[in-house]
């Protein structure tokens, strides 16, 4: 290794913490540029009037890894609320548990019916090695009719896109598929056991959850404020908005890929042409805190009805107490929309009162309840939509960074369906290259 190599991050968020982390271990202080006035990118939390805590977006973390667990633990002193995680659905006015599939006990009768009779048809059919699109996934795990009434539906309000349109690389464990015993013990019984793939997670008691980067925010040179605007990567120089121009021996960034083969220089036609085939869902983030806390016994709940501004919706105070004052409950929503297919036009005014009409509407806010608070923020960049391009496009462009030796990382840089844990343990990856590649 070079004695100081001189390795910079783009990005403040969990993917530059973890390539921090690693690099520091190994006795090397990064530069990292944010182009943010503050630290954690899309792990950010805020605190309004000095007592209203609200994260980029609802954050639990649920990790598997031991170690990051630890890591992640050891930041905050140990000071985290284990949480046993309780989630639920909101289907045409109906309450039921999470999955819907193994817990349809409150849906009108002909639905269960509907649904049953599909699921126990397909269970005689020969299943298919490979699946088109998400849609015929749907379709032959969960039977016609629950497929088209629930994940579809869902999945249309949450990822922009036709589950027709979407390809299967992003799913993983995130659908629950049951034993027919289940979806009928899920119908006739109202107790059925939680079969959800996040049985219980941790989080912060203070601070929101950007406070599990609060050991990592040091171990970096961390310019705040500075939006690179241009990468040489022959020469290897960073340019930025204000002006200036750095150096780097190599270069780690977390920046979401579209928005990375925008700055960089030389960019070959078919893998700009790629680039721009890359979509992501955009989220409104709506916030309220009201004078009450018996909001809901759920931490956070699905909203499949076309005609809910949102479709997801949690409850910060039930995450960590000190996210709001005693006796104060909050709320925040989540409305889905993205540039390729359902762009947002920009009114953020309206989606605070369309909130606030939706959770009147559902029950969840009453005439009686005081609102304390409530704003609005976009976040540009949600979640990858994994549809028919992404897979082409995304090998293209990932190939290209490979070839010019420009180390990508995170959920955005990775271009997955990746949690914290996941988006740190990818910083620390791109960490462990890029010390090779200075050796
Ligand atoms: C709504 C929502 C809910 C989620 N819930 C959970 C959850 O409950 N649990 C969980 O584990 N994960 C959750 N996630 C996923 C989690 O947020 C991500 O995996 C993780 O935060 C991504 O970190 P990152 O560092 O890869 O990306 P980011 O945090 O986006 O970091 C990239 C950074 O690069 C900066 N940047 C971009 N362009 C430039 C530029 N030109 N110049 C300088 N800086 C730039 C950005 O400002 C940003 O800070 C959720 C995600 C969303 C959208």
């Amino acid at each position: 290794m070079k004695n100081n190599p001189n390795i910079v991050i783009i990005g403040s968020g969990m993917a530059g913490s973890g390539a921090a982390y690693h690099l520091s271990q190994n006795g090397v202080k990064a530069k990292m540029y944010e182009m943010n006035k503050h630290y954690g990118g899309q792990t950010s939390s805020f605190t309004f009037e000095g007592k209203y805590v609200f994260d980029n977006g609802p954050h639990l973390s649920f990790t598997s890894d031991a170690r990051i667990r630890e890591l992640f633990a050891d930041s905050i002193e140990q000071d985290f609320h284990t949480i046993p995680v309780k989630v639920n659905n909101y289907w045409n006015g109906h309450w039921v548990k999470h999955p819907a599939i193994a817990h349809m006990n409150g849906l009108p009768a002909d639905v269960i019916t509907k649904c049953l009779t599909d699921f126990v048809n397909i269970q005689n059919l020969p299943t298919k090695e490979t699946y088109d699109n998400y849609g015929e996934w749907l379709i032959a795990t969960y039977g016609e009719t629950f497929a088209r009434w629930f994940p579809m539906r869902y999945g249309q309000r949450y990822h922009t896109c036709p589950a027709e349109k979407m390809n299967l690389s992003w799913l993983g464990n995130r659908l629950y598929k049951p034993k027919v015993e289940e979806v009928l013990n899920g119908a006739i019984n109202k107790e059925a056991p939680n079969v959800h793939y996040v049985q219980e997670c941790r989080y912060p008691k203070n601070g929101g959850y950007v406070s599990y980067l609060n050991k990592f925010k040091d171990l970096a040179e961390v310019h705040l404020d500075h939006t690179v605007s241009a990468i040489d990567s022959k020469n290897k120089k960073l340019s930025f908005t204000n002006g200036t121009t750095i150096d780097f021996d190599q270069l780690i960034s977390t920046m979401p890929l579209p928005e990375l083969i925008k700055i960089l220089d030389n960019v070959p036609e078919d893998v700009r042409a790629a680039a721009e085939l890359l979509s992501a869902s955009t989220c409104v983030l709506v916030n309220i805190v009201i004078d009450r806390e018996d909001i809901s016994d759920y931490h956070w709940t699905y909203f499949y009805d076309e005609d809910f501004s949102f479709t997801r919706l949690s409850f910060p105070h039930m995450q960590a107490a000190n996210n709001v004052p005693k006796g104060c409950g909050s709320f925040q929503a989540e409305h889905y929309y993205s540039k390729k297919y359902r762009p947002f036009n920009g009114d953020l005014a309206k989606a605070i009162v369309d909130t606030k009409a939706d959770l009147m509407r559902c029950g969840l806010l009453k005439e009686s309840d005081k609102i304390l608070f409530e704003n609005a923020w976009v976040l540009d960049y949600a979640n990858v939509i994994f549809d028919l391009d992404e897979p082409t496009a995304s090998k293209t462009v990932l190939n290209y960074l490979d070839q010019i030796g420009i180390l990508s990382a995170g959920r955005y840089g990775d271009w997955g369906y990746i949690w914290t844990d996941q988006s740190f343990a990818s910083g620390e990856n791109a960490a462990k290259k890029a010390l090779q590649l200075t050796k």
